[in-house]
């Protein structure tokens, strides 16, 4: 059985290029950028005030104090968007606010709180230094700088600072169109009365919230009764009008589960099948003419942690993301977590604001309520018990 490095490692070396496309930049929120992108301006594009206050020459003023003020000339004004005609001479000022450009001659601005106008005098009762209070042109970006690498995801910052060198597209990469088939002729959609034996399918509402969130364009497809026919023409369908498929359920060992073998039967090449984690051993990757299909075990706590482990590192690479592990930092036990079994344990735990770990719960992989609770998986060895108190490493499973 592969180890959990292996399975990924063979994943990702499988991954199909993926075009790129050009966005508006607006668009561009949670994309993952395609190819650098460079400023063709400076930032801050002028020198400019820092205060609302007056522009002036800190020689002038360099005696000032409150005691001691220095009367200027008010010569203007200038407002946000104009530019000042003239310039700022000896022991003149030029009355200007937060933004608006330096007029000619000027050196310094200084606050409206450290002055006192009375006319066309204003009193200065504080020195200024040479450049106090004004932001150089191009102190923040020099044109010509790479502003965001490729493969960054874009969020909100990076989208203020492309705005604000003017930029309108960005190149990102395309967004995988993924199906999701979920196998099962026990399940019904939720919202449909259950008859005895059935249960409300849930893996495809909590996949396509995870695939979407990273990044994917999800295409969810009617449910699969539990026959090779019917699960072959619902793969191929999903294989026609995607670039990956998620199955869940019908990849174990059963006599109902029939994943593999209609996979097999429309030309795939299954790469692998079961990794030495738990939940999730029953896991299976296989690629078909450039499509990647994505075999989830059907319950529905394994088909979350594979996803997470084996999915979301496949698709973020995929769409060029340089980072695709879990955020992870250090937290403390605040009780043991016992791995008794031979397989590595994603156990769902509950990390609190100041690091305390907690198990989320009782484990099996049927029991959602320990998932819903959980926002942290621990790495648990086999046959080990990570005692409390332990440092251990948490993996993030929320905010995502
Ligand atoms: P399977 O992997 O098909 O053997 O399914 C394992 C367990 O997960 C069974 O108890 C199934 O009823 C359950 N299960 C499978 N698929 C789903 C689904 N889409 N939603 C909820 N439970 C599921
Ligand atoms: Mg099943």
């Amino acid at each position: 059985m592969l180890t959990y490095e292996e399975a990924l490692a063979r994943i990702l070396a499988a991954l199909p290029p993926l075009r790129s496309e050009q966005v508006p930049l607006a668009e561009a929120a949670g994309r993952f950028l395609a190819e650098p992108v460079v400023s063709t301006l400076d930032l801050p594009p002028f020198d400019n005030s820092a205060m609302d206050g007056y522009a002036l020459r800190a020689a002038d003023v360099a005696s000032a104090t409150a005691e001691k003020s220095v009367a200027l000339r008010l010569i203007g004004q200038v407002g946000a968007g104009q530019v000042f005609k003239g310039g700022v001479g000896v022991q003149t000022c030029v009355r200007l606010f937060t933004g608006t450009p330096l007029p000619a001659g000027a050196d310094a601005v200084v606050m409206q709180e450290d002055t006192h106008a009375e006319g066309d005098t204003v009193l200065v009762l504080d020195r200024a230094r040479p450049w106090e209070n004004v932001r150089l042109r191009g102190e923040d970006v020099k044109a010509g700088a790479v502003l965001v690498t490729p493969g960054t995801r874009l969020g909100a910052g990076h989208l203020g600072l492309l705005a604000a060198v003017g930029t309108a597209r960005v190149r990102v990469a395309r967004r995988p169109r993924v199906a999701i088939v979920a196998t099962g002729s026990e399940l019904r959609p939720p919202g449909k009365p259950l008859a005895p034996g059935q249960i409300y399918e849930s893996n495809r509402t909590m996949l396509a919230a995870m695939l979407t969130a990273c990044g994917a364009e999800v295409r969810p497809l009617p449910l699969v009764p539990d026959t090779l026919t019917r699960t072959r023409n619902a793969l191929q369908r999903a294989f026609a009008e995607n670039d990956a498929v998620v199955t869940s359920g019908g990849a174990s060992v059963g006599q109902l589960d029939f994943v593999k073998a209609a996979f097999t039967e429309l030309g795939g090449s299954q790469e692998f099948w079961k990794v030495a984690i738990k939940p999730g051993k029953p896991f299976v990757f296989g690629t078909l003419q450039g499509k990647l299909l994505f075999g989830l075990p059907g319950n529905p706590v394994s088909a979350f942690v594979t996803f997470l482990l084996l999915v979301r590192p496949a698709l973020l690479r995929w769409q060029g993301a340089t980072e695709v592990a879990l955020p992870a930092h250090p937290g403390t036990l605040v009780e043991s977590l016992v791995n008794r079994g031979d397989r590595r344990h994603f156990v769902r735990v509950r990390v609190d604001a100041e690091g305390r770990v907690h198990s989320a719960g009782i484990q099996a992989s049927h029991r959602m309520h320990s998932l819903a609770a959980a926002n942290a998986l621990v790495d648990a060895p086999p046959a080990t018990t990570l005692v409390a108190g332990a440092t251990v490493r948490v993996l993030r499973i929320d905010g995502l």
